[in-house]
């Protein structure tokens, strides 16, 4: 399919920018300032409809590389403390997320959101269904097609955006089901104009995903969303060269999502000044390192956890540090901090006996193929499903930690079964 106008505006006066590894050409609209794919091959959207895109480990720079279930309750925990700060602002919160996939960030924000509607969507049937197995309220439909009589106060929507071609169809739906009061809040990578034109081919954003269509300047978004929304934008770029990423809110009532805009504009800083601990409270500070810890800013994230020293209690910090380690890819490290900070709280010491004792036996498998290892994974294997059934139940920060255990173990194991060739 070839691009001849601007996705957005329908100009035609284009110039192309790059081309990507795949041999497809990006092109940059002169008008909106806009970028996209010239060409973009037509069955696109088969990419995301199977479950390979969330299961994979293949090596094709398409679709997650490691197991996304395995992942992501840690990697996505970020945004479910970015999301209750803005949702303990509305007496009924509905909340919507787009591209919801296995549903792991609803698990986490159904717990806190128990007054509204908690749904998701996803294009893909493989990963809905997996959502609704979970309990989760999710439909397979994207949100250009979704027609809801209930508005959505909140609207979420995380490394969705560059996928779409028809951007004006994907913010219509989100314009559609938002509440009167309601907020849009996007993260998405973004590129910057003086970059393309000094990288050219060599950036980063060109060649590493290539089911990305759109890319996005900070200018366009402020500027374009403004004029289709009629209502106040708030972009937040956080500054990586050319791997840059951008947490939008557009918001039909700013009051709701002041504190969480003033949270995401000290996201750069890195050290926690008079009057960042003026305005924000503890709790606050403690959500603003997490999220810190995500944009690879752990130097502000251990300044406030330092700074909070007295107030929070021994396990918030242990998560904390938990978290700081896990985004620096400190894994093990990590993986002390949440044990510590499980062991008197949820886990109990037989619990923590069987984690330690499967991952001896994986690690021995794997090694060596050793058959009694095998067989003593075997007997415990549904222990381990019992065990994370029950995260279900607990609240909040706890199931991300326990999930983060459990899912190193469910990696192994698939990594043991794919050994064997039979998953
Ligand atoms: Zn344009």
């Amino acid at each position: 399919m070839n691009i001849d106008k601007c996705v957005w505006c329908g100009s035609n006066e284009l110039i192309e920018v790059a081309k990507r590894k795949d041999t497809l050409s990006v092109n940059k609209c002169n008008i909106c300032g806009l970028y996209f794919l010239k060409d973009v091959p037509a069955d696109f959207e088969k990419y995301y409809s199977g479950k390979e895109y969330f299961r994979g480990d293949d090596v094709s720079d398409i679709g997650y590389a490691e197991v996304y279930d395995l992942i992501s309750p840690l990697f996505i925990y970020w945004q479910s403390v970015l999301l209750n700060n803005i949702v303990q602002n509305y007496e009924y919160p509905n909340t919507l997320e787009i591209g919801c996939a296995t549903g792991n960030l609803l698990e986490v924000m159904k717990e806190k959101n128990i007054k509204g509607i908690t749904k998701g969507i996803d294009i893909s049937k493989y990963a809905s269904e997996v959502a609704q197995k979970k309990g989760l309220n999710v439909d397979n439909i994207t949100i250009e097609d979704f027609f809801d009589e209930k508005k959505y106060d909140i609207i979420f929507s995380s490394e969705t955006m560059e996928h779409v071609l028809d951007l004006k169809a994907y913010l219509g739906g989100i314009k559609r089901n938002l509440s009167l009061n309601g907020s849009f809040i996007f993260y998405i990578p973004s590129i910057k104009d003086v970059l393309v034109e000094k990288l050219g081919n060599n950036y980063g954003q060109f060649q590493m995903n290539m089911e990305h269509l759109l890319f996005f300047t900070k200018k366009f978004l402020e500027v374009e969303f403004k004029k289709f929304f009629e209502c106040d934008i708030f972009i937040h770029e956080y500054d990586r060269g050319d791997d840059s990423c951008i947490v939008g809110i557009v918001s039909r009532d700013s009051s709701k999502v002041a504190k969480t805009n003033k949270i995401l504009a000290y996201l750069n800083k890195e050290s926690v000044d008079e009057e960042m601990s003026k305005s924000l409270s503890k709790q606050e500070l403690y959500d603003m390192a997490i999220i810190a810890s995500k944009f690879y800013n752990s130097t502000l994230a251990k300044n406030v956890l330092n700074k909070l020293e007295n107030g929070i209690n021994l396990n918030e910090k242990l998560f904390l540090k938990g978290i700081i380690c896990y985004q620096k890819g400190e894994l093990y490290e990590a993986k002390k901090a949440f044990l510590k900070s499980l062991e008197n709280e949820f886990l109990t010491n037989v619990d923590l006996k069987l984690l330690y004792a499967v991952e001896k036996d994986i690690a021995k498998y794997l090694e060596n193929k050793n058959a009694e290892a095998e067989e003593r994974i075997i007997e415990k294997e549904n222990q381990i499903i019992d065990l994370r059934s029950e995260i279900s139940k607990l609240h909040d920060s706890r199931i991300v930690r326990v999930s983060f255990l459990l899912n190193r173990l469910f990696n192994s194991v698939l990594r043991r079964k794919n050994h064997n060739g039979n998953d």
